[in-house]
């Protein structure tokens, strides 16, 4: 009888993580590889329940996904939004005509009670994504920033400010008490490595790691763990990333991240712009992997995703 085929666990935000996601999709045959999705940016719009970091790991894993912009629908168009804006409805999250219908039906589901992860599950076969998708949790987390100003909801502070308040701290409401999605649970059980994409370790692999258990169950975990950085050469390569780390106090670079991920994480995969600081992460008890990080093309993708792989000794 043949081994077992080992899985993989990936955690993901939204477009760091789903081009990690997508390369992974690549290398692995589909049953092998879950991909569980931050649902701290979830939000209301319109009465539509929205999931940004779900949709764009399903739309990026179903082909979809726009490759200039990295969210939304390829060839989308806005009239409803416009229309919308008539009325006087709030225009700044944009949601595409075609993208629409996901939350349409997702809403719908909901109503009839659904957990997400179910809906999650349905709507990625429906569009033929073949690899186990999943929110980190079915309860209702919400990332709250607290900057200088006040309080706000994440999709208000990233996309409707667009990043510029100052922040005094992250909060993910709702995350210690609720538990992790049956697909997280049982992949926290059965995978034979987990990767953290690269993306944001502040609000988009946080509140992973905040869901009840999780933080436990990775420390614990008995596969090799690993991290490709989203920070490279000091910057977020897009998104508040590193203005975050640095607003927070700590340092914006990957040995920031790899700090953050301290006693989670075995290797740290870093850019080799970023080669000469692999010896401070070693300090911090992880080994480190130094590679072309930044994926422009599927290919990039695919690469960095056979690195990740062959360093799990997958
Ligand atoms: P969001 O939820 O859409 O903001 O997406 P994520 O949290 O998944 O990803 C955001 C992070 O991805 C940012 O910190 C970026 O620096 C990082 N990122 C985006 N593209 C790349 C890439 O090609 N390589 C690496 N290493 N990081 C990337
Ligand atoms: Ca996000």
């Amino acid at each position: 009888m043949s081994p077992a085929p080992k899985k993989v666990l990936a955690l993901a935000g939204g477009v760091g993580g789903a081009k990690l996601a997508l390369g992974l999709a690549r290398v692995l045959p589909p049953e092998r590889l879950t991909v569980v999705v931050n649902t701290g940016d979830d939000d209301t719009f319109h009465g539509l329940h929205v999931c940004p970091d779900l949709d764009t790991v399903m739309y990026t894993l179903a082909g979809l996904a726009d490759p200039e912009r990295g969210w939304g629908i390829a060839g989308d168009t806005f009239w409803t939004l416009e229309a919308l804006g008539r009325y006087g409805a709030p225009t700044w999250f944009k949601l595409g005509d075609l993208d629409l219908a996901t939350h349409i039906r997702r809403t719908e589901l909901l109503r009839q009670e659904w957990a997400l992860s179910q809906i999650t599950q349905e709507l990625c076969r429906r569009l033929g994504v073949k690899q186990r998708v999943a929110p980190m949790t079915d309860q209702p987390v919400r990332t709250v920033v607290v900057t200088e100003e006040r309080e706000m909801a994440f999709q208000e502070y990233f996309v409707r400010r667009g990043s510029q308040p100052r922040i005094r701290g992250v909060r993910f409401e709702g995350a210690p008490q609720a538990a992790p999605s049956p697909q997280f649970r049982e992949a926290l059980a059965g995978a034979e490595a987990v990767v953290f994409c690269p993306s944001n370790p502040v609000v988009s692999i946080g509140p992973i790691l905040a869901v009840g258990g999780v933080r436990k169950a990775i420390a614990t975990f008995r596969g090799p763990r690993l991290a490709v950085s989203p920070i490279v050469g000091g910057q977020a390569l897009r998104g508040p990333a590193a203005r975050m780390l640095a607003e927070l106090g700590e340092e914006a670079s990957c040995v920031g991240v790899a700090r953050r991920y301290a006693g989670l994480c075995d290797v740290m995969v870093i850019d080799e712009t970023d080669r000469h600081q692999a010896q401070r992460i070693r300090e911090l008890g992880m080994d480190v992997a130094v590679a072309n990080t930044v994926m422009r093309t599927d290919e990039d993708k695919e690469a960095l995703a056979r690195l990740v792989c062959e360093l799990a000794g997958l």
